[in-house]
């Protein structure tokens, strides 16, 4: 089994004389900047002016521009968008990355894909929580924490393995497990889980239920709580207690059901498009595909992200959280994704 490691396996001393700058305020960012603060260390932040930058002000921290915030840290955590990031990183950050700072990520995108290709006299290192920033944040309030990765991918001060630790620790990653990967493995197991089980697998299940349950005539309404809203609840307890104490909660008739029905969802052929999709991502062509997707301004993605919000299913869904306040504004209507 791998190793995990917790708050009693790290020491965080490391990090006491250092600077860290962390760069974007948005999910990540905020949750960042704020735990490492309140875990003891010296946070400023970097931005360009706007939404963010009066946000962190208000927050209580110092900011700078993306470039006198690499100038005055020791350790500059990258928590911008993935697409974004080699340009903000050329024109802003690589010419104050002097010899023996370190550059951090929170996603290995950019450095496994090599979009940014940093200088080799610094540290380059990961530490990356498994779950959204308004999650990371939230547990850290209140006493829990969301599991972390960490990876080496460049050590030129021979401590960059002791940072990462320190640094995930401070964000709260010691108290739920610590565990080592590579910039690849961290890169392509998160966005084969985005894709095929958490963002799109999840999303396409759920859709292709309700489409189901209404074209046989059933009330848009009924459909929605059934194949969409108890998605949580039943999620919430394979969180708690695996796919086990999923079933063990659940009726013997729902456990049935699930045992008959689940494989006639998920056949081979399924697992089959999996594979593939899994092949994209190894081969680079998910990553070109995105890339090149950005340089020609989204139009795709654009013209999706519209007709997705146009589905009955969102249409309903609107009007039922209408009368479900409680559902609302706890991270699930802010951005989920990664
Ligand atoms: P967000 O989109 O939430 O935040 C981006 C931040 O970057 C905003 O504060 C934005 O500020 C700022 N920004 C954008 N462009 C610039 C620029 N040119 N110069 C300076 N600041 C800029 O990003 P995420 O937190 O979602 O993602 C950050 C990283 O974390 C990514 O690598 C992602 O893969 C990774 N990650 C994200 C997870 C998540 O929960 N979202 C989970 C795990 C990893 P402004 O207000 O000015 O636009
Ligand atoms: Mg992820
Ligand atoms: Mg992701």
């Amino acid at each position: 089994m791998a190793t995990a490691y917790y708050n009693n396996d790290v020491n965080e001393a490391i990090l006491q004389n250092k600077t860290i700058a962390v760069v974007g305020y948005g999910s990540q960012g905020h949750a960042h900047a704020q735990n490492l603060r309140d875990s003891g260390s010296n946070v400023i932040i970097g931005l360009r002016p706007g939404k963010s930058w009066n946000k962190a002000e208000e927050d209580g921290f110092n900011v700078y521009t993306v470039q006198e915030a690499t100038k005055h840290a020791d350790v500059i955590m990258i928590l911008l968008p993935d697409e974004l990031q080699p340009v903000v990183y050329e024109n802003e950050i690589k010419p104050e990355l002097t010899s023996g700072k370190a550059l951090a990520f929170a996603h290995g995108f950019n450095i496994h894909f090599s979009q940014i290709q940093p200088p080799s006299d610094i540290d380059v290192f990961m530490a990356a929580p498994k779950g959204p920033g308004h999650i990371v944040r939230r547990t850290y309030e209140d006493g829990s924490g969301v599991p972390g990765l960490f990876a080496v991918y460049q050590d030129a001060s021979g401590t960059a393995r002791e940072v990462a630790l320190a640094y995930s620790k401070q964000n709260g990653a010691g108290r739920a497990g610590i565990i080592e990967t590579s910039f690849q493995e961290e890169t392509e197991t998160d966005l084969f889980g985005e894709q095929a089980v958490l963002c799109g697998g999840t999303s396409a299940l759920v859709k292709a239920g309700f489409e189901t349950l209404v074209e046989a005539g059933y009330q848009p309404e009924v459909a929605y709580f059934e194949c969409l809203h108890e998605l949580k609840l039943i999620v919430d307890l394979m969180y708690e207690g695996g796919l086990e104490g999923m079933r063990h909660s659940i009726s013997d008739t729902a456990q049935w059901g699930d045992f008959q029905a689940g494989p006639r969802v998920i056949t081979e052929d399924t697992k089959d498009s999996m594979r593939d999709i899994l092949e994209d991502i190894q081969s680079g062509r998910f990553a070109k595909s995105w890339i090149i997707e950005n340089q020609a301004n989204r139009p795709e993605f654009n013209a999706t992200n519209a007709r997705e919000s146009e589905h009955q299913i969102e249409q309903v869904g609107r009007e039922l959280r209408e009368m479900m306040p409680f559902a609302k504004n706890k991270g699930g209507v802010e951005r989920a994704k990664n």
